[in-house]
């Protein structure tokens, strides 16, 4: 079973997920996966009780790292 469009909040990008909320169909990068919402609800519900445990702009000093042997 597979889901085609597009993200209903960007409208480009190809559709991976569903919000258990709101049930709007969204991209991979309007998905919270934390919370299984898109963004926009994501937004709505953390904005008002609790912030992003992730800090987005930080210091990454091995942000490179992406080879393992
Ligand atoms: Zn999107
Ligand atoms: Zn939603």
């Amino acid at each position: 079973m597979s889901v085609s469009g597009t993200c209903q909040i960007c409208g480009t990008r190809e559709i991976t997920d569903d919000c258990d909320r709101c049930g709007k169909l969204v991209c991979a990068t309007h998905y919270d996966k934390e919370l299984g919402y898109c963004t926009e609800c994501a937004t709505e519900v953390r904005g008002t009780t609790e912030k992003p445990p992730t800090p987005d702009r930080d210091e990454f000093p091995d942000g490179v790292d992406t080879f393992r042997s």
